[in-house]
């Protein structure tokens, strides 16, 4: 697509049609279909509501809205009434590579859950712009030496290493990695590099970061003289957090992290941003987690968080310090957001070899908890009577497998403290009433009523009206191929909307 630098979008109009190149012809079939038999508009009209979801799912049934105080029936709904006879939903999927339109979304609800926290505003107070304000990255140990781009793509590898190792493979590695070389991040060698402390470590990541946010707030009280037990009687830490894969299959954490005084978001700080990003600088490395052996021939592993740590004030708070020169907190939430829908980069069709290897360890680490009573000496997977004590199988390491398409990690990618900022509920709660709210305007012909209106969403009351309906899953996806293409095309349109606006913006 090309786009000239003002003006209108150019992706509007007759003559500039969706992008629908290499149709297949079972799909071509059925968008002709759609023509022919009228349906066209019924399916555009579906395929906005979801806001072109790739797989929206399909339910059928009704119900009915009733005035909760008087019992009056306000309006009621069918699936037969839906635009193609069925009520679609988003799939509200995460991941770009599954759908790209409700990732969007959530990226969007991710953005303004993390900016709000930085500038207030939806329901969060305009003062927490002035509460000092930390961006810190705690990241993986390493668990052996890896290829990598040196000085941003023009340095070799590891050229100061002499000898080999016990494998007999080179310690150096002259090649200067062009970016996108598959042995980037990968082991110099696979047999030194410990795969199963890396997957342990993974597996226990959002322990560690429990842990620290305890240690932070144990430090802040510390600093204040205060016992831990009073501390929310002089300041509170809040944060928002996003797990980041990094290319050799390791998460980073990165997080916002906030100090309020006692009477909640925006209320006066004790402690300015310096003071916080010190108190940062000193939790992160005493945290420790004590990891159990995952059987008999494994060993006890005391996992922290990897030497490299990032640190630095967004905001000191003071009134005398002038932050316009540090990082600028938009941007830091940007840069929070784009990580949340970000995936693994395992690409199950062809996952790089290492992020292959770790999703193997992972299943192995399983299989070897699943019979961790196994007598000394038998391999486990010569083992075929599997647990004999009964307990094997409530042990942690079991869930290995269940989380290997994540290589062992099982938390959440973007997380929040319960008072950092607005959450993502009662953002798709507002948008579902802006939806119900719209849907009577237009079916009474009246335009929405719009004084308040963010005000109204955000409510924390549910509304006078009550739905009560029942409703049967009908299945997921489009309902035949064509509809799939045109909603997609409609999708990257959208996308590319969304970026020229970026532009025109900039
Ligand atoms: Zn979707
Ligand atoms: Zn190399
Ligand atoms: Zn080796
Ligand atoms: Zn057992």
């Amino acid at each position: 697509m090309t786009t000239t630098a003002t003006g209108r979008f150019p992706g509007y109009g007759e003559h500039a049609p969706l992008d629908l190149t290499d149709l297949p012809a079972a799909a071509s079939r059925a968008v002709v279909s759609r023509l022919l038999d009228g349906t066209f508009d019924a399916f555009s009209d579906a395929a906005a509501r979801v806001g072109n979801c790739a797989h929206p799912i399909r339910l059928v049934g009704s119900s009915t809205t009733v005035d909760a105080a008087t019992g009056e029936i306000r309006s009621s709904f069918s699936s037969t009434d839906a635009p193609l006879g069925v009520l679609l939903r988003p799939c509200g999927n995460r991941r770009a590579d599954v759908c790209p339109a409700c990732s969007r979304v959530y990226a969007r609800d991710t953005f303004e859950v993390i900016r709000t926290g930085v500038l207030g505003g939806k329901t969060v107070p305009d003062t927490v712009s002035r509460s000092p304000l930390v961006f810190a990255t705690l990241t993986a140990p390493s668990f052996g030496h890896v290829h990598g781009l040196r000085d941003k793509g023009a340095g070799r590898c590891r050229p100061g290493q002499r000898g080999v190792c016990e494998h007999g493979r080179p310690r150096s590695c002259h090649t200067i990695h062009p970016a996108g070389d598959p042995q980037l991040s990968a082991p110099l060698c696979w047999d030194c590099y410990d795969w199963t402390t890396a997957v342990v470590w993974q597996f226990h990541a959002p322990e560690l970061w429990r842990r620290f946010t305890i240690a932070l707030r144990r430090r802040l009280a510390d600093r204040l003289d205060v016992p831990e037990s009073r501390l929310k009687h002089h300041a509170s830490v809040q944060f928002a957090k996003v797990a980041e894969f990094q290319a050799r299959g390791l998460v980073h954490f990165h997080a916002l992290i906030r100090v309020d005084g006692p009477d909640g978001p925006g209320s006066t700080a004790p402690v300015d941003g310096i003071d916080l990003a010190d108190l940062v600088r000193q939790a992160a490395p005493a945290v420790e987690c004590t990891a159990p052996p995952v059987d008999r021939d494994d060993v006890t592993r005391v996992l922290r968080f990897g030497a490299q740590l990032d640190v630095r004030t967004v905001r000191t708070g003071l009134a005398s310090v002038d932050d316009s020169q540090a990082l600028h907190p938009d941007q830091v939430a940007a840069y929070l957001a784009k990580y949340a829908t970000k995936s693994t980069s395992t690409d199950p069709s062809s996952p790089s070899p290492h992020l292959a290897r770790l999703d193997r360890e992972c299943r192995y680490l399983a299989a070897r908890a699943a019979t961790a009573c196994r007598p000394d000496g038998v391999e486990p997977d010569e083992y075929t009577d599997g647990c004999a004590c009964g307990h094997c199988i409530d042990g942690p390491y079991r869930l290995l497998a269940k989380w290997a398409h994540m290589l062992g990690f099982r938390g959440h990618f973007a997380t929040k403290s319960r008072r950092y900022s607005v959450t993502l509920g009662k953002l798709r709660r507002a948008r579902a009433r802006f939806q119900r709210l719209r849907e009577d305007a237009d079916r009474d012909g009246r335009t929405l009523d719009t004084a308040d209106l963010e005000t109204r969403l955000l409510a924390d009351d549910d509304e006078t009206t009550l739905v009560i309906g029942s409703w049967t899953y009908q299945g997921s996806g489009w309902l035949n191929p064509g509809d799939k293409t045109l909603a997609d095309a409609a999708a990257a349109r959208a996308r590319e909307y969304a970026q020229w606006r970026a532009t025109q913006r900039a």
